[in-house]
């Protein structure tokens, strides 16, 4: 991959032969209760990373976290998932039980070029999410070259992330994954063709207002829906029945509306609602305008006039980012407002739109209407991306570039 950031260290710039790289990957994936791989998407993400190491004569010594847990415990032991890892990888991975130590110290002694070791758990020490400089300096004898592919944990500056980095002043770099979620962040950030439209879905406008006030210098239209919408809707006088509501963000939600005008960005909220008389897919529906919603019910999805409407103004951009979903997609009978929405985008991008979703659920909702494969990219990382978008400098990405 050829970087547009000229900055931007890979490792397309390095040659692994004979060369061991520490590579930190977000296999924190969810578990069944089999404590078997229950979606191997982040693994599979990894996977071009691993194999350019390999390719290279060179072997992986891989590091990750996997959930919370409270010191060792054995649901969280990334053991579960080595056969996933291997099967993925198409390499027998080898384990070690411990992520610092002697014994991992002897593992990595003796693996051999087209190798791959997994370490346990990191989290399994306090010390992994404290940032301790010390268990950074145990991890950083375990690689000749360190390699940061966890986009998903790249604003934390944890001891595997960040300050890891220090102990390879030259042989540090971006795997892969983490290089592409940074291009594709930047093609909406700096790199963008306008008509730039950002759709701001999900339930609480709260979680959502420092990225809507920190794009709206780039972006030419803003589509607010789900949850968050009905914070506006209130602020502007309309009756929002029961609809989900946050009272003390009113006076945001104006401040809001009040500065995309002044930057030129034209904000366009809900006409209508597919209303319930209760938060069940079973609930009686109808459909009202967005500002008349009587008592007793609430707006659970965007109504059709809606969607048309959103789906003008998704055609004729050039650029698109979306995060959260525009209904209570979960529940089948308001999902049709997202399906809507991605249905849309998908068209945009066949006609040459860039298309970034991210945020933990506009991802499961693409997914859940295959879509993943018509958007241009699905960014790994929820929180990462988030602040990422939010302008701030994450600790993951900066270590490698000092
Ligand atoms: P977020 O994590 O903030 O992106 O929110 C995603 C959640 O918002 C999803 O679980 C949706 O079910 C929920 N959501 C979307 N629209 C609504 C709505 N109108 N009322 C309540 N929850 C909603």
């Amino acid at each position: 991959m050829q970087s547009k950031i000229q900055f931007m260290k890979t490792v397309n710039d390095f040659n692994f032969e004979n060369k061991k790289a520490l590579i930190r990957v977000d296999f924190n994936v969810p578990l069944n209760d089999n404590l078997e791989v229950a979606d191997s998407t982040r693994i599979l993400a990894a996977k071009s990373t691993i194999i350019k190491v390999l390719e290279d004569g060179g072997s992986c010594v891989l590091m990750s976290h996997l959930g919370r847990p409270n010191g060792v415990e054995e649901k969280f032991s990334l053991k579960n998932i080595a056969s996933k890892v291997s099967e993925i990888i198409g390499v027998q991975v080898q384990f070690s039980e411990n992520c610092i130590g002697e014994k991992a110290e002897q593992a990595i002694a003796e693996l051999e070029n087209g190798e791959v070791l997994l370490l346990e758990n990191l989290r399994f020490h306090k010390e992994e999410k404290a940032g301790d400089d010390e268990f950074a300096k145990e991890l950083s004898k375990l690689g000749d070259i360190y390699v940061n592919d966890a986009f998903g944990t790249a604003h934390r500056a944890h001891a595997s992330t960040a300050i890891i980095a220090k102990y390879f002043p030259k042989n540090k770099c971006y795997g892969l994954l983490l290089a592409s979620e940074i291009e594709n962040i930047h093609k909406v950030l700096t790199d963008s063709k306008k008509p730039v439209t950002a759709i701001i879905g999900g339930a609480k406008v709260s979680s959502k207002i420092t990225i809507i006030e920190s794009i709206l210098d780039k972006i030419d239209h803003l589509i607010i829906g789900g949850g968050m919408a009905f914070t506006f809707i209130k602020a502007q006088g309309g009756s929002i029945g029961s609809s989900l509501v946050e009272d003390d963000k009113q006076e945001m939600a104006l401040s809001i509306l009040k500065l995309g005008k002044e930057k030129n960005v034209k904000i366009h909220l809900p006409v209508d609602a597919i209303i319930a008389d209760q938060f069940s897919n079973d609930a009686h529906t109808k459909t009202e305008a967005i500002n008349a919603i009587p008592e007793g019910w609430m707006g659970l999805d965007v109504g059709s006039k809606t969607n048309t409407i959103f789906r003008e103004v998704i055609l004729n951009s050039n650029t698109i980012l979306w995060n959260g979903p525009v209904g209570v997609f979960e529940m089948e009978n308001f999902a049709t407002g997202s399906i809507s929405l991605g249905n849309a985008i998908a068209e945009a991008t066949e006609n040459g739109t860039f298309s970034l979703v991210g945020g933990g659920d506009s991802v499961a909702a693409v997914k859940q209407f295959n879509l993943t494969e018509k958007v241009s990219y699905v960014s790994t990382g929820g929180g990462a991306m988030l602040e990422m978008l939010e302008g701030k400098t994450l600790p993951g990405i900066q270590a490698i570039l000092e």
